[in-house]
């Protein structure tokens, strides 16, 4: 790795039933920084052959030492990985702010998510259990909730620590062995991880990792028909391919996808309470987040003032390196700040209310943008539909409930919405109608909430990871009648 970075292990292996090898074929991706555009090192990359070996890793484990294990154990385990992270916690935020670009206080909160992921699930793996169902005379009926079997993960590269932790931490807290098929763009982390849950004990063959392409190694583990459940994060058009080829083997599917998450913000907000979360939920990792909050709407009432806020802090905001530790660091590669780019231009017709800058030691060769807030943007205009995955917001003003409500609810996702307002009534309203998996009344996000079930609605996807929630998600139920007279 260039620049004297934190790598303590060989990126370009693959974890395979405990042992750490090359791709079948020795072949290798590079992986790019994001805030140069300089080589960082390589990974391996993985084929259809490396999955094969780890599905097969992953099935021996089931039926050898992973498999034995108690819940107790396993959630010692887990628990045990949970440590080791937070030990690491530095060490993790800097490998992720090189390989992802981002500001290092949010790797940094990235990498406490992923312990706290560890610690959920280990303290809750063995509090998950069936019922004893009233029945028939003569007869006791249980449920037992029991794993997939093998589940495949396939991750994007916006957040690898948190989503690493929300899915593979929960699958394996259900006793699940897992194969892990991290981002191209970025997987440092999920090899830092790997390596963690090797030194903290994990049966051999529990969790696999294999880097590699999408179209190679993510649609070999998609259609694997030794897979007994996918967990995809990622974009609707991918997530549609992984459905399909999971589906020719009736498996299983968790998606999260993308998001077009509004924000709305009446008359008689706390507007000094909102502002911070109007903005920072839009320009948070560079705006390259599921959840971003991309539409402002705002009632008329109090719209000048809430644009001219915003606006305020936009100027404030300042995008450099991720080492720089600035409020933005770089899109995730030149690709991505080219589609952003893309969407940009499409604003031309637009009215930009505000933008941020680019640091002195934003190098030419980083993927930055500036990010950008256009205001009194038409509901239906193509910024204030599709989803950008960068830093730039859309205000949109509104003069009633009913207006607010179809406005956000008129895109083809429904993942996250927020609501600002005093009025209890309407809390309850909006709370009730928003299409969309969570809902945030007077605040935004919760501070990520480890322990609340997230997912979405229409193209945003299905399925519900985090919480308990994700439990019962990762586990099958059986029922057990036994008849004795
Ligand atoms: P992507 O769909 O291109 O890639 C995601 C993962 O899928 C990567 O590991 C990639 O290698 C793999 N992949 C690509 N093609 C594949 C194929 N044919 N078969 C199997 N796997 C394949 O998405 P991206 O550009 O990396 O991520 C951005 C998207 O992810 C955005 O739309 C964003 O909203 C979404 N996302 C959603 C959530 C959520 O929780 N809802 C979280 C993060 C990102």
């Amino acid at each position: 790795m260039t620049d004297a970075a934190p790598l303590w292990f060989d990126p370009e292996l693959c974890l395979i039933s405990g042992q750490w090898q090359p791709a079948t074929d020795g072949a290798t991706l590079e992986l790019t920084d994001p805030s140069n555009g300089r080589s960082l090192c390589r990974i391996s990359r993985g084929t259809g052959a490396d999955i094969d070996a780890a599905v097969a890793a992953a099935r021996d484990s089931l039926q050898g030492s992973w498999g034995a294990l108690t819940a107790t154990e396993r959630g010692r385990l887990l628990s045990r990985m949970g440590q080791l992270v937070l030990e690491r916690v530095d060490t993790l935020a800097e490998l992720e702010a090189r390989d992802v670009g981002k500001p290092l206080t949010q790797a940094r909160a990235d990498a406490v998510a992923l312990a706290r992921y560890l610690e959920f699930y280990g303290g809750a793996a063995d509090k998950v259990h069936g019922d004893t169902l009233p029945y028939q005379a003569g007869y006791t009926v249980y449920t037992l909730r029991e794993p997939h079997g093998v589940t495949g993960h396939i991750v994007p590269w916006n957040y690898p620590m948190q989503i690493i932790g929300r899915s593979v931490g929960a699958a394996l807290a259900m006793g699940n062995a897992c194969v892990l098929k991290p981002a191209e763009e970025a997987c440092l982390t999920a090899l830092a991880f790997a390596h963690i849950a090797v030194e903290a004990g994990l049966p051999d063959g529990a969790l696999n990792v294999v880097p590699g392409l999408g179209a190679e190694a993510g649609a070999a583990l998609a259609s694997h028909p030794g897979v007994d459940h996918i967990s995809f994060t990622g974009s609707v058009r991918t997530g549609m391919l992984v459905q399909q080829a999971a589906g020719a083997n009736v498996v299983p599917v968790t998606l999260e996808l993308g998001g077009k998450s509004p924000q709305l913000v009446f008359d008689d907000a706390d507007l000094t309470a909102a502002l911070p979360f109007l903005v920072n939920a839009g320009i948070q990792n560079a705006g390259q987040t599921c959840s971003a909050a991309s539409r402002i709407l705002v009632q008329r009432g109090v719209y000048d003032q809430v644009r001219d806020a915003m606006a305020a802090a936009y100027d404030k905001l300042t995008v450099g390196p991720a080492l720089a530790d600035l409020q933005l660091g770089p899109l995730i590669s030149a690709r991505q700040k080219q589609i952003v780019e893309t969407y940009l231009a499409k604003g031309a017709d637009l009215q930009i209310a505000g933008q941020g800058h680019l640091s002195e030691t934003a190098e030419q060769t980083g993927s930055y943008v500036r990010p950008t807030l256009f205001a009194d943007v038409p509901p239906d205009h193509v910024l204030a539909q599709e989803e950008i995955f960068g830093p730039v917001q859309v205000l949109i003003p509104f003069d009633t409930e009913d207006e607010a409500l179809t406005i956000a609810n008129a895109t083809e996702y429904g993942l996250v919405a927020g609501v600002w307002t005093r009025d209890g009534g309407r809390q309850m309203r909006l709370a009730k109608r928003l299409r969309a998996g969570q809902v945030f009344v007077n605040n935004y996000g919760a501070g990520g909430g480890v322990e609340l079930p997230f997912g979405g609605v229409g193209k945003s996807g299905h399925g519900r990871e985090k919480g308990f929630e994700a439990l019962y998600g990762f586990s099958q139920l059986k029922t057990v009648a036994t008849h004795h007279g």
